[in-house]
């Protein structure tokens, strides 16, 4: 096929994004019936009654049109409330905190509000890898720092300190970790803290698991430290803890006078966030955990039995103490991660995503706990036939 004009004046920014291992299985995928998706980190439990219902009656309320660019007043005095709730923070809804098109949207604006061209950025791998696209859009440079199985996969403050360079601007934490479930214990990350301070650094807090931590210690913000208000910009949404995926609706909270700088950018982006989805979030906030609670009580079955399934199989992973993902070791098989998701898909109709597809992740699968419980176990048995096909 000829290349079109408009694909060959492409921009050079754009024309550096190739095509994904992850974007060939997802194509793959769609030719197989009956296939079991654990796969994106998108939930299988529909939003919880009480939200989507406020989301309708909204729309039949006219909740239609466009809000303050930082989104409505009741929905930031509700987001402050509940950053004092359970995170201890203390953020003016009138200038601190900003309701975005999922928390993507507030990565966008942020990099691009913080960063200058060859400014480094610094985070955990495997990683979350819309970061290096935001970073590389704002002209930054993302340097990753290693994490391993040994340590569950957390950042380890020392690795941070072994990367840092003089362009080093921003630290960006995120946990409990998209893809891997570690969740940094509350005395790393006052170390971690303390090395933002000594070395001048802005943290990005990357806070949208907070809610869905299988064990018993509390989310702590890396804002909530002593001096670390300043430096922080606390990210948070609604996508993973209410089912909300498809509402897009998340936010940001910072200083006033930083998120004063944003306002530009974010209403060139989207003008203000989904009017209804902000009616939907507002009643997510007012309506209480118990949901997340029930949400996180069947995350923490399906994500025992898979842990008890790989053992079984052979296979060791860190240990998932949040988020909706175990990362398994498949070294055991021979196989790489790409090939052995591509036969785990073609051989066993069963959908994971390869290590590499979060960075430097080679040897290792990302399977997530997002189907429904009858299904997952349907999947971690047929998985158990592929491996046992390596190993014996
Ligand atoms: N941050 C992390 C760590 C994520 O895993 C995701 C989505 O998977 C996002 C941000 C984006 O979430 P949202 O749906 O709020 O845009």
């Amino acid at each position: 096929m000829t290349e079109s004009l408009l694909s060959s004046r492409i921009s050079s920014s754009v024309s550096s994004v190739s095509k994904t291992e992850r974007e060939e299985l997802l194509a793959v995928a769609e030719e197989i019936p009956d296939l079991i998706k654990l796969g994106r980190g998108d939930p299988d439990r529909d939003t919880p009654e009480h939200i989507t219902k406020a989301g309708i009656e909204a729309l039949e309320n006219g909740y239609t049109h466009y809000t303050h660019w930082a989104g409505m007043k009741e929905l930031r005095e509700e987001i402050a409330k509940k950053l004092k709730r359970d995170n201890e923070l203390e953020y003016d809804p009138d200038g601190e905190i900003v309701v975005s098109t999922g928390v993507q949207e507030s990565m966008y604006v942020l990099f691009q509000s913080l960063l200058d061209e060859g400014d480094e950025v610094l985070m955990a791998d495997p990683h979350y890898t819309s970061y290096d696209a935001v970073v590389e859009f704002a002209g930054g440079e993302l340097t990753l720092i290693p994490t391993s199985e040994e340590d569950d996969f957390a950042l380890q403050p020392d690795a941070i300190r072994e990367n840092l360079s003089p362009k080093t601007k921003v630290l960006v934490v995120v946990t409990p970790n998209n893809p891997t479930g570690a969740v940094i214990p509350p005395d790393t990350l006052e170390e971690i803290a303390d090395i933002a301070k000594e070395e001048d650094l802005l943290v990005v807090s990357d806070e949208i698991y907070e809610k869905i931590i299988y064990e018993d210690y509390e989310h702590v913000s890396m804002a909530s430290f002593p001096d670390m208000y300043e430096r922080t910009i606390v990210l948070n949404g609604f996508s993973k803890a209410y089912s909300m995926t498809g509402w897009r609706i998340g936010y940001m909270a910072a200083p006033a006078d930083f998120i004063e700088k944003t306002e530009r950018l974010k209403h060139t982006l989207t003008i203000s966030t989904n009017h209804a989805s902000q009616a939907a979030a507002l009643a997510a906030l007012k309506g209480g955990d118990e949901c997340i609670e029930e949400t996180v009580d069947v995350y923490r079955e399906r994500r025992d039995y898979l842990m008890d399934a790989l053992d079984e199989m052979g296979l060791t992973y860190g240990y998932p103490a949040g988020a909706m993902y175990i990362f398994a070791n498949i070294q055991p098989t021979g196989r790489n991660a790409f090939e052995f998701c591509k036969d785990l898909l073609t051989d066993a109709k069963v959908q994971i995503f390869p290590g590499t597809t979060y960075g430097n992740g080679e040897g290792y699968v990302r399977i997530s706990l997002l189907a429904p419980t009858d299904q997952l176990k349907i999947a971690a048995d047929r998985m158990a036939e592929v491996v046992k096909g390596y190993v014996g």
